[in-house]
């Protein structure tokens, strides 16, 4: 025996120093759609029966174990960028770890991307909307080219011919995760977006990327342009084709510009490098440049705003149930969380002051749920009715601004709720906290999405007279919420009159009548939809300011703990 060997003898060694307890258990194989009741619910209220069992089918793979290890590997192992080929030509592709993969196809497969465009029924964009909320809860970055793919659908409508390529392939429930070269022919197709250049991105009119008309393309009635430019972020590269705004001679137009030219080779698409990101992490932004890139005009040259804006708001729509989505997991994980641990003798979810965190932290969730719903079921409606479509146009606005804002402060506290726990990379909790601002910034940022809430009222007839009729389904149940929606909608009209005269003092009302706008919008869908104390708890904290200015600080009385009991997963 060695001297070492024989001066450790008689010492019993173990790996072990301790019995853990007291940890909590991870969160999986719950089914995301089931353990839900505001989600069912509003799944029911919408129409969507015909698409129940897909939807529990959905909801069981993504809350998986299975779903949530490819989530987390999908954002520990990053997209590589790789411009050349081992023989030097330019390739520009990314690579991305397996679990991308299975990410995508696993959403491209339910049809997250496509489904009303496929499923033409009533409640197609909710019961998409429901399956957008719950990938986002497993893994926010792939949904990023889902959305994209989703949003570019309807914008195509205006280039029948480039429609009648494209709109089969978004029609496709397959995902090949590779571009079509070589003439290999490709069944799906996935959308990106380039709007934002080095000098501006929510003032796309400063857009410098030049199209020069080149004569028609491929495709007979499309006119061919070669691009010359750049774009500062064009998330998801590895697109089969994007939609991009360059001025024309004619001023700012609409192009698609496919990866893959129809002759098989590839297109000029140089990434120039990805982008190093706060947070998710999975997908790849990167930055673009064009030269002599071939894209076909989509819509009237010179109207490129007005073509892409219909792209805009279905991202718009997702980047609200995205944050809504990342609000109910901040609370379900916290829920969980409190029921397993136990500080000073008791669980800390029976713990007084832990309860009125988590009950506000679901008051905030469920309410955040029902106006991402509701907005969801407008843009079912909105094709067949002129009141809901002028909804759909403001409330977009509306619900990014605010459930876009309320996502990271949530966020926080729900991940306070973990103590330590929750501030490390093996928890999901440090993900949806760098992924939380993300919504808010693209798509337009808060300051834009309040403009456009402004212009929408000076501009389009009706703003405010739909708003006011959707408020008046819920007049009579609270006097505090009828004072609420009386006042919000005076303001309203002297935001109009500030706007139309071109006053600063429009812009410097607006963000707070957009956010008193839109805490009565979720009041009266809470009083419509909610129990009574989740609804009577809301209206007394949200519009008769008797809350403070952090989450947990609802008022003595309120039912906490049936409140939290909806959200035990
Ligand atoms: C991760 C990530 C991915 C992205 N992916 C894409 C993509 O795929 N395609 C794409 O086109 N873009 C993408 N973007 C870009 C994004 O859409 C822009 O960053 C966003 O529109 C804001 O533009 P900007 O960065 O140029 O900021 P700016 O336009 O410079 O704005 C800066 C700030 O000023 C505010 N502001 C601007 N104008 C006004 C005003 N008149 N009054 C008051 N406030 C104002 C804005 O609200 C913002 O807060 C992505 C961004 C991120 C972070």
């Amino acid at each position: 025996m060695s001297k070492n060997a024989q001066a450790f003898s008689g010492i019993a060694l173990s790996a072990t120093t301790h019995q853990v307890s007291n940890q909590v258990p991870p969160l999986e194989d719950t089914n995301l759609l089931d353990s839900d009741p505001v989600l069912v619910d509003a799944l029911n209220r919408y129409h969507t029966a015909w698409m129940r069992p897909d939807l529990e089918r959905f909801g069981q793979k993504m809350g998986s174990a299975l779903m949530l290890e490819q989530a987390d590997l999908a954002n520990r192992h990053l997209p590589v960028l790789r411009t050349h080929d081992r023989l030097g030509n330019r390739i520009d592709e990314v690579e991305f770890h397996p679990s991308w993969h299975k990410l995508m196809s696993t959403s491209v497969a339910a049809g997250v991307h496509n489904l009303p465009w496929v499923r033409k029924l009533p409640g197609a964009h909710a019961a998409r909307a429901a399956m957008m909320y719950m990938a986002y809860q497993t893994e926010a970055g792939h949904c990023c080219p889902i959305s994209m793919t989703y949003a570019a659908y309807s914008v195509l409508d205006k280039a029948p011919d480039l429609a009648a390529h494209w709109q089969p392939r978004i029609r496709s429930k397959h995902f090949d995760g590779r571009l079509e070269i070589d003439g290999k022919d490709k069944r799906g197709a996935i959308f990106g977006m380039g709007m934002t250049e080095k000098q501006g991105g929510s003032d796309v009119r400063a857009n410098t990327t030049f199209a020069r008309l080149v004569g028609n393309g491929e495709f007979a009635q499309s006119k061919l342009f070669a691009i010359t430019g750049h774009k500062w972020f064009c998330s998801a590269p590895m697109s089969d084709a994007f939609l991009i705004l360059a001025q024309s001679e004619k001023g700012l137009s609409c192009f698609l510009v496919p990866r893959v030219l129809p002759n098989g080779k590839r297109n000029v698409f140089q990434i120039q490098r990805l982008k190093d990101k706060l947070g998710n992490k999975s997908n790849a932004s990167s930055e673009v440049e064009f030269r002599d890139t071939l894209a076909y005009l989509v819509g009237e040259e010179g109207r490129g705003v007005a073509t892409i804006i219909e792209m805009v708001t279905h991202t718009r729509l997702d980047c609200a149930i995205g944050s809504a989505s990342l609000m109910r997991q901040s609370v379900v994980q916290a829920v969980h969380h409190t029921r397993h641990r136990s500080t000073f003798g008791k669980l800390l979810i029976e713990q007084p002051m832990m309860k009125n965190v988590l009950a506000d932290l679901a008051l905030e969730s469920e309410a955040a749920a029902l106006l991402a719903m509701r907005l969801a079921n407008s843009f079912d409606l909105a094709p067949a009715n002129q009141s809901e479509e002028s909804f759909r146009r403001i409330t977009s606005a509306i619900a990014k601004y605010w459930l876009c804002k309320r996502a990271p402060t949530h966020v926080v506290e729900g991940l306070e709720c973990h103590g330590g726990n929750g501030y490390v990379e093996e928890h999901v909790m440090p993900r949806l906290f760098r992924e939380s601002p993300l919504n808010s910034i693209w798509e337009g940022s808060g300051n834009i999405m309040c403009l456009d809430v402004m212009r929408a009222i000076a501009k389009e007839a009706g703003a405010i007279d739909t708003l006011e009729a959707e408020l008046a389904k819920s007049r009579s149940y609270s006097s505090v919420y009828d004072t609420a929606a009386t006042t919000v909608i005076g303001k309203l009209h002297m935001l109009k009159a500030a706007a139309m005269t071109g006053r600063d003092d429009a812009q410097i009302m607006a963000r707070r009548v957009v956010e008193e706008l839109a805490l009565v919008l979720q009041a009266s869908l809470m009083i419509r939809y909610s129990a009574p104390i989740a609804a009577d708890a809301f209206i007394q904290s949200r519009l008769s300011k008797s809350h403070g200015y952090t989450y947990g600080t609802l008022a003595l009385g309120t039912k906490f703990d049936d409140i939290i009991g909806r959200y035990v997963p």
